[in-house]
């Protein structure tokens, strides 16, 4: 049977394009060597934030004073709150399967290798997997990323090493841990392990941690955790690994476990006879509708290594399969869906919470374009007041100096995840700060503060 397409890999990038064409009548086979939903829903962000909420559900418990509660006694089990994490990931995994359940979409669970293509090149696509040849018009790439393992000597089977999958996977707490980078992953466990009592130390090469972040909206964060005893090492490189030692500039830090966190790469295994495929910084290059230089030949997700987001994956999908559609129709047509990639919200789940959306002030310089920045404490909203004992939070709002228009919102404290949404509509449509004036928001909400901070 000829396909109209392949996708090799089933998360987040790869069953929404599977979704949308086989939903579009058109006939699709989907490859996943382990579960659907990929790194997010498996070993990323749904087993993390599971764990999270279970964390912060006994951090304030124990913490509850402030709001006139006391809890005498309070504990928690690791073991239940791993239970409850892959009972949420198995119905979500199922939740997936229902949507591909259609006469249209075929979905093989295996590890799927791309044949060398039919004659002349661009005819179609052959792809192997467990032992069956599948033959498709089009392919679309979805294999995703996998965690960056540093040179750093000593790291190479070291049983005291995990990386995020590990530490997800692990039935117990460690006794104390080291976390090597203070990025995404680095941030999200430390704030796991610190609010169920674990000793933490994090350890990042960079001046500061979430480098790519809002430096004054970090700064919040890093004052609050090393307040509560968090150590927060900045601008030291780890040099070597014995067993929990870990050298950095120098210093030998010691720890029961070793989490390393530094990155996540492309994966490109089981691509090899695509030898004319172009890349860009070892991911694969794409152009505005995910169209690799290869016929016919899509990739989405973190193997683009745009930005590595589970919301970016899917919008990927979306556009490229709209692409593939009215490339058969019509190649002409222009009207055709892209990624707006200057309009991408991004959550941290620390404890407070950070979200943003569109260029920070110092991305608004180097590009120089002029813009006026807007603060304000989150204690503007009576909401945050009456919920966030002892916190004051930002919000910081860049707009274009010369039209108006909000490029982009950057706020700490809980519940922002929420209502940065609010915001990328704002960006995304060029929104100008009087219209803005004119939205009418909930009170009392913490997302008033989009409308007080105007
Ligand atoms: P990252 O790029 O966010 O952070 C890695 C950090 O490690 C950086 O701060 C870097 O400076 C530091 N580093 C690199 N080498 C180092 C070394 N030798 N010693 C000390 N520090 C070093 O990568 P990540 O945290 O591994 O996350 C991977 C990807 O997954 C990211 O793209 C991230 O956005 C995504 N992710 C997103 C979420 C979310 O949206 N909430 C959660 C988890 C992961």
């Amino acid at each position: 049977m000829q396909y109209f397409l392949a996708i090799i890999g089933g998360g987040p990038a790869g069953y929404t394009a599977a979704e949308k064409a086989s939903k579009a009548g058109k006939d699709v086979v989907l490859f996943e060597q382990s579960a659907l939903g990929g790194t997010c829903l498996n070993v990323g962000c749904i087993p993390t934030k599971s764990l999270l909420y279970g964390a912060k559900q006994y951090f304030n418990a124990t913490h509850a004073q402030k709001y006139g509660v006391t809890a005498e006694n309070v504990a928690f089990d690791f073991s239940a709150m791993q239970k409850r994490k892959t009972i949420v990931v198995r119905k979500l995994v199922a939740g997936i399967k229902a949507r591909l359940n259609n006469d249209h979409c075929t979905v093989v669970n295996g590890f799927a290798k791309i044949l060398p293509s039919l004659q002349g090149g661009d005819g179609g696509r052959l792809i192997e997997c467990n032992g069956e040849t599948y033959e498709a018009e089009n392919l679309m790439i979805c294999t995703g990323s996998t965690n960056f393992v540093p040179p750093i000597p000593g790291i190479k089977d070291n049983p005291a090493i995990w990386d995020s999958t590990d530490a997800l996977a692990a039935a117990e707490l460690p006794k104390s841990i080291i976390i090597v980078g203070g990025g995404v992953i680095g941030m999200e466990f430390a704030t796991l392990y610190h609010e169920l009592g674990v000793p933490v130390t994090v350890i990042e090469a960079m001046p500061t941690i979430l480098p790519n972040l809002d430096p004054e909206v970090v700064q919040i964060l890093l004052d609050k955790y090393r307040k509560a005893g968090i150590n927060i090492l900045t601008s030291t490189k780890v040099e070597s690994l014995d067993g929990g030692k870990v050298t950095a500039n120098g210093e030998v830090y010691e720890a029961e476990k070793v989490l390393v966190s530094v990155g996540r790469r492309a994966n490109l295994l089981g691509l090899e006879a695509l030898n004319e495929l172009e890349l860009e910084r070892g991911a694969i290059k794409i152009d505005e509708f995910c169209k690799t230089n290869l016929p016919n030949v899509y990739a989405c997700g973190d193997v683009t290594g745009k930005i590595m987001l589970a919301h970016v994956a899917s919008r990927q999908a979306e556009v490229a399969v709209s692409k593939m559609l009215n490339d058969q129709i019509n190649d002409q047509i222009v009207n055709v869906q892209m990624v707006n990639y200057r309009a991408i919200p991004s959550v941290v789940y620390t404890n407070p919470e950070i979200a943003s959306v569109g260029i920070t002030e110092a991305q608004a310089e180097s590009m120089s374009i002029p813009v006026e920045v807007k603060k304000l404490p989150m204690t503007f909203s009576g909401r945050f007041m009456a919920e966030n004992e002892g916190e004051t939070g930002l919000c910081k709002m860049i707009v274009d100096a010369k039209n108006h228009s909000v490029l982009g919102v950057h706020c700490i404290g809980n519940s922002c995840s929420e209502f940065i949404s609010a915001a990328s509509f704002a960006v995304r449509n060029g929104y100008t700060v009087p219209e803005m004036q004119q939205v009418v928001f909930p009170h009392p909400t913490v997302s008033e503060i989009l409308h007080e901070i105007l």
